[in-house]
């Protein structure tokens, strides 16, 4: 019988985790299904349970859920109690299993795809949401020689620098104090595209700036960091496309080769 998968977030219309998943099965001889699943924005937990009780084997989560996938799942991975959100849920008879394949495919992405080692490097990561939640544990775990967080309600960016204090040399800075920063890693999350409010002197020299979102066009913060001395900048795909990679190998036990699926969506 075709084991079924979902991935589930509000709004879902735009996700290419389906077209993803689908390469890696075909590419791999799985026989799975991948479907969207908008949940409401009050109905998280319900929508996961159902799919649960219809079958479902196991589900991507994406905007805004990622915490509340973390507090359902019964069972988690260090990195998903690390990161404390989960974007990855699998079904174990009885209950769901929390991980977190975010900041591993973002490290993916950068050393394998973009041959960049974030080791000795001097890192700034712009925005505190979901996925940076993902990200510092992973990131921190490469080596740099500094991380900075910096987010608009710089509270939040306290509170994960005092959490992954252990992990590395983290600190955090609100946007008016990161004229005096800048770095050599660039890492934005965050969600509002017109918004880009940090000061033009962010980019050391030689910098690849990345961008967390993807899309078809140059994204705005990538538009923004070519124009004010980014080396390189680039946005998400790559991520989106490895924490898939790493999904799919929880589920089924198999890694697929991403780089012809990279191919084929960009
Ligand atoms: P999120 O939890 O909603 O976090 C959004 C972040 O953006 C917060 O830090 C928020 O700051 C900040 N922000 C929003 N509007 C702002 C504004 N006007 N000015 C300054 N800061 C603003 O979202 P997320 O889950 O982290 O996702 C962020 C983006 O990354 C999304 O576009 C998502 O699709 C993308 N993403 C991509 C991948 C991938 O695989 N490529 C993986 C995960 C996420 P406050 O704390 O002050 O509200």
């Amino acid at each position: 019988m075709t084991d079924r998968y979902a991935v589930i977030g509000n709004p879902i219309a735009h996700s290419k985790s389906p077209e993803i998943q689908a390469a890696f099965a075909r590419q791999t001889g799985q026989d799975m299904s991948y479907e969207r699943l908008q949940a409401p924005l009050a109905g998280f937990a319900a929508t996961a349970m159902r799919f649960a009780r219809e079958g479902g084997r196991g589900a991507n989560v994406t905007v805004p859920f990622k915490l509340e996938a973390f507090a359902l799942a019964q069972a988690r991975s260090a990195r998903a109690e690390r990161a404390g959100a989960s974007n990855t849920l699998a079904w174990r008879g009885t209950h769901w299993f929390g991980d977190n394949t975010d900041g591993v495919g973002l490290v993916r992405d950068l050393t394998v795809n973009l041959d960049v080692s974030p080791a000795g490097r001097d890192i700034l990561v712009l925005g505190a949401g979901g996925a940076g939640h993902g990200i510092l544990g992973p990131l921190l775990a490469t080596g740099p020689r500094s991380l900075v967080i910096s987010n608009r309600t710089a509270a939040r960016a306290e509170e994960l620098a005092r959490l992954f204090a252990a992990d590395g040399p983290i600190a955090a800075r609100t946007f008016a104090e990161l004229g005096a920063t800048s770095a050599n890693l660039t890492a934005v999350d965050h969600a509002d595209a017109t918004a880009l409010p940090w000061p033009e002197t962010v980019f050391a020299p030689g910098a690849l700036a990345y961008d967390l979102k993807y899309a078809v066009e140059p994204t705005p913060f990538v538009h923004w960091a070519r124009l004010h001395g980014a080396a390189r900048a680039v946005d998400g795909l790559g991520m989106l496309i490895e924490q898939a990679a790493e999904s799919f190998l929880l589920w089924r036990g198999v890694r697929p080769d991403t780089a012809p699926v990279f191919a084929l969506l960009r």
